[in-house]
């Protein structure tokens, strides 16, 4: 089953697509969700038909494919493959994450980046979209190991960056130890202190206090005003998380501060339920400091947290927030939360809903807050970190996480704006999809050809 039916108008648009990117199954996916909300605007704006808007945005400005050798600690040496897509800069310079996972590969790096445009523009700020990443497996390595992969990642993507061009930050697998690496690199071939050129650097270093949060509180921030078009709140309900990485961490973080009980959460080995909710401390001990799998989580806490290797998606909650991976919860999944009674759901991932899952939660009524909106926290921070290094100085917490609510409010506005102005209340796919999409495509129209 599949949610999406792309308008006749835009069918050709999207053969180009499968025809020119073989086995991108994810970049596939992506672009047919964008493609299948855009058959009413291009009906009430034929000139983005006209003018090609839709095919120009299909095709990244740039892709970079590159060798990454280094040695590892016995002295073998490793290659892995580094790539940067750059994707869009009508409104910005690119700005996304870097991914490192054994899993990537350039389709996965598409699809990311083809999101990156859109959650970009919802968030009303200066960037354009781009993503990067590795197909390196930091699980296991050392330190050291970490460092070397980092300095030769950057000793050749460097030559692509810049303040005014492109933008890195962390995704999977990157997080403040590998930005630090990449940073000192960069530094060193340069011979600049381009603060501005990666985003999530420590605070000592130029960095945004509220970065390391912002995913994951802006996400619940989004969540508590879905919650809001409905009831009141995430107050006193249950909520399931799925992950425990930088994004699922400050999401548990955030629902446990607003009232909410958050029973279960996971990682690629299986989940663990604590009936008296997460305990942040164990968990960040676990996962930060430990870097263990999860199930250390419920060893600690004897009998009153159990591991279960299993699909955390099992565990009965009114609000699940995905917060791992692309394509975690399928349709089986979604339609069992349904039955036990799930009725909001939001993307702390980038793409963790199927298609087919999407379609089950939207028949049921189940509120349902996709990635390039809800997690748009993360990205609108690192402009916010952008602002601050531009001007050499540092905000408080308070303030960076008064202005990250606020973005998250507006984000929301817009969805909800948008999807009422087409006659789609409600429909935050739809709403987040047309007001990034219409943000992006004026600027290209006003840029001219190109
Ligand atoms: N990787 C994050 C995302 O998916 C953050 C990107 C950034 O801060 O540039 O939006």
């Amino acid at each position: 089953m599949s949610a999406t039916v792309i308008d006749p108008a835009l069918q050709h648009a999207y053969k180009e697509v499968l025809r020119r990117n073989p086995g991108e199954s994810e970049f596939h996916q992506a672009v047919e969700e964008v493609l299948g909300s855009l058959g009413p605007v291009v009906k009430r704006h034929p000139h983005y038909l006209a003018e090609r808007v839709i095919e120009r945005l299909c095709e990244p400005e740039r892709q970079i494919i590159f060798r990454v050798p280094w040695t590892d600690d016995v002295g073998q040496v490793q290659i892995n493959r580094g790539f940067r897509v750059e994707y869009s800069s009508v409104l910005g310079p690119y700005k996304g994450g870097l991914r490192f996972h054994p899993s990537v590969l350039l389709g996965t790096v598409k699809f990311l980046g083809f999101e990156q445009i859109f959650k970009n523009a919802l968030t009303g700020m200066p960037i354009g979209g781009g993503k990067g990443g590795s197909d390196f497996d930091p699980k296991g390595r050392s330190d050291a190991e970490i460092m070397r992969f980092c300095q030769s990642f950057m000793t050749e993507l460097y030559r692509h960056l810049g303040e005014y061009t492109d933008v890195p930050a962390g995704d999977i697998g990157v997080g403040g130890r590998e930005i630090g690496y990449l940073f000192g690199q960069y530094k060193r071939i340069t011979n600049r202190y381009e603060a501005g050129v990666l985003t999530g650097k420590g605070i000592a270093w130029g960095g945004s206090l509220a970065r390391t949060e912002a995913t994951g509180y802006g996400t619940v921030y989004f969540a508590n005003q879905m919650a809001g078009e409905v009831d009141d709140s995430l107050d006193g309900k249950d909520v399931v998380v799925s992950g425990s990485g930088n994004v699922a961490i400050y999401a548990i973080e955030k629902v446990t501060e607003l009232g909410g009980k958050v029973l279960a959460c996971s990682d690629s080995s299986g989940y663990v339920v604590d009936e008296d909710g997460i305990d942040l401390d164990l968990l960040k001990d676990v996962k930060e400091n430990r870097r263990e799998r999860i199930k250390a989580y419920a060893d600690e806490k004897g009998g009153r947290a159990r591991f279960v290797e299993g699909l955390v998606w099992d565990v009965p909650a009114k609000v699940a927030l995905p917060c791992a991976t692309q394509n975690e919860l399928d349709e089986d999944a979604a339609v069992a939360m349904v039955k036990n009674g799930t009725r909001l759901v939001a993307e702390g991932a980038n793409m963790p809903c199927t298609p087919g899952a999407v379609q089950v939660f939207q028949e049921a009524g189940v509120l349902f807050g996709p990635a390039k909106a809800a997690n748009a926290g993360g990205v609108a921070t690192s402009a916010l970190e952008m602002q601050q290094n531009a001007s050499r100085d540092s905000w408080s917490f308070e303030h960076t996480d008064e202005r990250l609510h606020e973005i998250m409010r507006n984000i929301h506005e817009r969805c909800v704006e948008t999807a009422e102005e087409y006659g789609r209340p409600g429909d935050y796919v739809f709403g987040a999809n047309v007001a990034g999409f219409t943000r992006v495509a004026d600027a290209m129209l006003a840029l001219g050809v190109i």
